[in-house]
């Protein structure tokens, strides 16, 4: 009877137990109240803050929370999608067709999110708001001025993009100092004072240089902009210094004193073999454990098990092969990120290690080709805009068709294939796209219904998410095994129909179509071990724990291409 008695004390004991822990869970999921931590850089920009926030909001993410990311950019256009790729790298493209910065993307595969328009603002949209309301009359009467108007349109889209989660990652683009950037920063300064500071993290990001002749890592940078962001009001409640190798206790004990933060809240994460590995090193750091005790959240364990397993497989490949990229702008490799990242996936997946070879397609010469594409296990031409470089495309996928090396087109890839194809197979004498001839005649690529009409250039062309229809027995139903599936697109011209049986007589195969059937989304070759290429962007849904499917055939044809490769040399 006693040891019932005590077996069912301890049960209700631990019921309770975990009920509390739950509950405190479950209570701060619905009290609504978002907690927020923002991020803001210090000394040099390209100091991976966007990987930072998308580490911890996968560190935050593992602990059971409901996380979402906002990213500030102080730049005055729209949104980067009339960017050059060369100044500002890859635009992402989210469901919803917004025109993003590449940080959404890391977002995205770090944190396993759907993110969307309300995700990325930037001081051009925010500045376009105000001007709008204030010809509309909303501050009749008022002087329309940075602050309040400006910062308060700051602090409405911070809160927005706030309203469905636990916890808001805010990242302010740039680095502290900026012109541009102050009214960000005056905005995230007045959230903490009307949120408490209970509410709101700071975390600011700084790069330690080593100094070769010194023999050591330098602080004063990091002094100083902790410094010049305590003079706009804001202390920082974490140091995340990045360094080319791990520092040491010392140094961290300097910056502790020097910048007036306790040594645990200094933490350092030096270059990685691998981006992936950040949320391992910040574990490490304790960074999730001091942002959750000052929150003031309770959450669940995690062993990161799923990171550890990626990080160990990128570190232990038990295969190289190479892959080609022929583009444009292939050096400045930003440019290419998710596709970059979406190859590196399914190399992980398949325990391989991509080699990458960025092939500047304008410097393709004819007689050099096969000395160039020789060593490559796969080729793939990703999207593009323009006619620089076109012909080098062109004889690569050549190249790729007749040798039987797998290729893969994203979008213009697909717009080159088709044109390709339509010369050399179907003999469509000058066959072209529309984007680099509009008056030729046998314009195989042209611009999807009433895009021809269209004179505004930003946000305007084909965007986010559209379904495809799958069609059987072809390697897309193979690689999908679905019928319907979501991509997300960003182009202007599509394959002509007026073209499709000349092609089809000729052996292209149709594999994907919009539901309607008037666009064709994916095209394949049947005697080829890989020749597929889509007219929409795959790598933007790729990510490490869960790689795209075509990125992973992809990979699989190259590694057997290889290895009949080793079997010929
Ligand atoms: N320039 C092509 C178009 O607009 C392809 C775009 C792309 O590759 N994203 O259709």
């Amino acid at each position: 009877m006693y040891s019932m008695c005590s077996i069912l004390f301890c049960y209700i004991i631990a019921v309770l137990l975990i009920l509390k822990k739950f509950g405190n869970i479950i209570s701060m999921k619905c009290n609504n109240k978002t907690k927020f931590i923002f991020v803001t850089g210090g000394v040099v920009s390209s100091l991976g803050k966007g990987i930072v926030s998308a580490s911890i909001g996968a560190l935050l993410k593992s602990r059971g929370l409901n996380i979402s990311v906002l990213k500030l950019d102080p730049y005055l256009n729209i949104d980067p999608g009339t960017m050059n790729p060369f100044q500002h790298g890859e635009v992402f493209v989210t469901d919803d067709g917004a025109e993003t910065d590449l940080d959404l993307g890391h977002y995205e595969r770090y944190i396993s999110v759907k993110l969307n328009c309300l995700n990325s603002k930037s001081a051009g949209q925010i500045y376009l708001n105000v001007l709008e309301k204030e010809r509309q009359g909303k501050y009749l009467g008022e002087t329309v001025q940075v602050i309040p108007h400006i910062t308060d349109e700051i602090k409405n889209s911070i809160y927005l993009a706030g309203e469905k989660c636990n916890i808001l990652i805010c990242e302010v683009g740039g680095t502290v100092g900026d012109i541009e950037s102050l009214p960000f920063i005056e905005a995230i300064r007045q959230i903490r004072q009307k949120e408490g500071i209970k509410s709101v993290f700071f975390i600011h990001v700084s790069y330690l240089p080593y100094i070769d002749t010194a023999g050591e890592v330098k602080t004063k940078p990091t002094q100083h902009s902790v410094k010049a962001l305590l003079g706009l009001g804001i202390q920082p409640d974490l140091l995340l210094l990045r360094s080319k190798n791990k520092i040491s206790n010392e140094i961290k004990s300097k910056i502790s004193l020097f910048c007036n933060v306790p040594l645990t809240a200094v933490a350092n994460c030096p270059d990685l073999a691998t981006i992936y590995e950040a949320p391992l090193i910040l574990r490490n750091e304790h960074v999730d454990q001091l942002i959750l005790e000052h929150l003031n959240i309770e959450s669940i364990d995690s062993d990161l098990a799923e990171w550890k397993n990626v990080v160990w497989k990128f570190k232990h490949p038990k295969k190289k092969i190479n892959i080609g990229i022929v583009g444009k702008y292939v050096n400045f490799t930003e440019s290419y990120k998710s596709v970059n990242e979406a190859l590196i996936h399914a190399g992980i997946h398949l325990n391989t290690r991509i080699i990458f070879h960025y092939i500047d397609a304008e410097n393709i010469k004819n007689e050099e080709i096969e000395k160039n594409l020789k060593i490559l296990d796969g080729i793939l031409v990703p999207g593009g805009f323009g006619e620089r470089g076109i012909n080098g495309k062109i004889a690569s996928v050549k190249f790729a068709r007749e040798n039987l090396i797998p290729y893969f087109g994203i979008c213009l890839g697909l717009q080159i294939a088709v044109i390709e194809f339509s010369i050399n197979c179907a003999h469509i004498i000058n066959a072209t796209s529309e984007e680099f001839d509009p008056k030729a005649k046998n314009l195989v690529i042209h611009y999807i219904k009433n895009q021809q009409k269209i004179t505004r250039k930003g946000g305007t062309m084909r965007l986010g998410s559209y379904p495809c229809a799958i069609m059987e027995n072809t390697m897309a139903y193979d690689i999908y095994r679905q019928k319907l599936i979501f991509e997300r697109h960003r182009h202007r011209y599509e394959i002509n129909n007026d073209y499709r049986d000349k092609l089809v007589s000729a052996g292209l195969i149709f594999s994907g179509f919009s539901p309607d059937k008037n666009l064709i989304e994916i095209i394949e070759l049947k005697e080829h071990p890989f020749f597929l290429a889509c007219q929409f962007h795959p790598e933007f849904l790729s990510n490490p724990l869960n790689p795209h499917p075509i990125f992973k055939r992809f990979i699989k044809e190259s590694i057997n291409h290889n290895e009949k490769r080793q079997l010929i040399y």
